[in-house]
């Protein structure tokens, strides 16, 4: 605890927020009496999230908000079992919920859906672009998944980029061609998630970014298009 703020669950990474590390990042966010959880990584138990609340004491019935950025199964594993844990109501943009819900099966490589399974959870909250959820605004960036959001805080200069933009050996990037809906669009949402003052950048894989955001992804999309595009 510091200054009189409440514990956050997870590494501390800018006031209020905590970052719970695995192959994916969940994030814990905090203000005044709400506590929002960002993706749910790939464990149906959700054991690093359960882990990191409990290293805390921090109580997961704290949290009343659980916000996914797409459907990957890597992000929205644990939502069913945290919905069942903490009766939080899941959101998720209004085109990735057919796949979070299981009513259509969710496009992933041959490789993924041989391997990995889904755990389907309802939808409570139907997401657009321009949203509110509290002090965070939903903007709509696509191309990585249909429905993929980015969750920003202006006042703060925050960002939860999700998989639109993942960080990679201290740079900024794109997730592996193979898992986008569309290229096209997720280089388009690039300069959407430009237009943004963002100071802390926090992406779904790969660690915050603190500095500089806005020349890396100056840089990122300088190169996206020779790098993922085949033009
Ligand atoms: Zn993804
Ligand atoms: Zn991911």
């Amino acid at each position: 605890m510091t200054g009189g703020r409440s514990a956050v669950a997870g590494e501390l990474v800018v006031d209020g927020v905590g970052r719970i590390p695995g192959f994916v990042n969940s994030y814990t966010f905090s203000e005044g009496s709400e506590t929002y959880l960002i993706d749910t990584g790939f464990a149906r138990r959700a054991k690093p999230i359960v882990r990191a609340f409990e290293t805390a004491s921090v109580s997961l019935a704290s949290v009343s908000k659980v916000l996914l950025t797409h459907h990957h199964v890597d992000h929205m594993g644990g939502a069913a079992y945290l919905l069942e844990t903490t009766r939080a109501p899941i959101s998720c943009h209004r085109d990735d919920v057919p796949f979070v819900d299981g009513r259509s099966k969710s496009p992933m490589p041959l490789l993924m859906r041989l391997f990995v399974r889904t755990h389907p959870a309802p939808v409570a909250v139907t997401l657009n672009d321009g949203d509110r959820v509290g002090p965070l605004q939903v903007i709509h960036a696509p191309g990585h998944t249909p429905g993929e959001v980015v969750f920003y805080h202006a006042p703060r200069r925050i960002l939860f980029s999700g998989d639109a933009v993942v960080e990679r050996k201290g740079g900024l990037t794109l997730p592996a061609a193979g898992y986008a809906s569309s290229l096209d669009q997720a280089v388009q949402s690039l300069s959407r998630i430009r237009a943004l003052d963002v100071e802390t950048l926090l992406p779904g894989h790969g660690v915050p970014v603190t500095k500089d955001v806005g020349s890396r992804l100056d840089d990122l999309i300088r190169r996206a298009p020779h790098d993922f595009l085949r033009r």
